[in-house]
């Protein structure tokens, strides 16, 4: 089996060390046997490179970036991106993407940056005197179909452990909110959902990297993605992961979470 991930944007969208669920889905996927390849999907690449990956990651990024970002993923690019994230191609898009992937983010400074629409949501930074969203970010993945896979997978509630770092204000339309918060602001600091999820999509605020603090979700990527490609049932190998593990406890003790 092999699977080919696409990185969006790796040098402008990877300012908060997103590359490492990259990292994180690479290794996990070559210490299971699985063939793994990155695919960047920047500003070289064209519509035929999106419609080769079989799993998506965008990272986070500042306003100017993101601007920069969107002037490009536009015409046949956008649509080749739309295409495959809504026939079931999943992914995990932090903070500055999912800003993206949504009707538009309007950064403190300059223009609104119209977004794909893809995601029924928008965001907005309140200005540069605004309290930055910044600190650990604890929350319960409550999306009706990850939640469901995953509590199976876990035989518990999935809680992820991130850290999140945005100017930018998140409100949801139409669109299942990703998960509830327990500790930190999530979308908005107001309405206590963090992120969203489309189809296969993941949308969150979570750096952390997210993946390698919740290896459980790198791990439901990979399955995902090689269920979609391969178009089969696929159970994957347990991995040793008490490193993690240990990372969680620690954080959760610290944030006073722990049970
Ligand atoms: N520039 C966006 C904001 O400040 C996204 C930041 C990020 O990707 N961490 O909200």
């Amino acid at each position: 089996m092999e699977l080919k991930i696409g990185w969006l944007y790796p040098n402008l969208m990877s300012t908060y060390g997103d590359r490492g669920n990259v990292i994180c889905l690479q290794r996990r996927c070559q210490w299971r046997k699985i063939e793994v390849s990155i695919v960047r999907l920047d500003r070289l690449a064209d519509a035929s490179q999106f419609d080769l990956v079989d799993l998506i990651v965008g990272g986070g990024a500042q306003d100017r970036q993101q601007e920069i970002v969107m002037r490009d993923l536009q015409g046949a690019k956008a649509e080749a991106f739309k295409k495959k994230i809504e026939s079931g191609t999943p992914g995990v898009f932090t903070c500055g993407s999912p800003q993206l992937l949504g009707k538009y983010y309007e950064p403190a400074l300059g223009q609104r940056i119209e977004g794909l629409g893809l995601l029924d949501l928008y965001s907005k930074h309140p200005g540069l005197d605004a309290k930055r969203c910044i600190g650990n970010l604890v929350f319960e993945l409550t999306a009706s179909k990850i939640a469901r896979e995953l509590s199976a997978n876990l035989n518990s509630k999935p809680i992820a452990i991130g850290f999140e770092n945005h100017g930018g204000r998140t409100y949801l339309g139409d669109v299942e909110p990703l998960g509830r918060v327990i500790k930190g602001y999530g979308n908005n600091g107001e309405d206590g959902t963090e992120g969203a999820f489309y189809c296969n999509a993941i949308a969150t605020y979570s750096h952390g990297p997210l993946l390698p603090k919740n290896p459980f979700i790198a791990d439901w990527l990979i399955q995902t993605a090689l269920q979609e490609k391969y178009r089969e049932s696929i159970s994957l190998s347990k991995l040793e992961d008490s490193l993690a593990s240990s990372a969680r406890k620690a954080m959760l003790q610290r944030l006073e979470l722990a049970s």
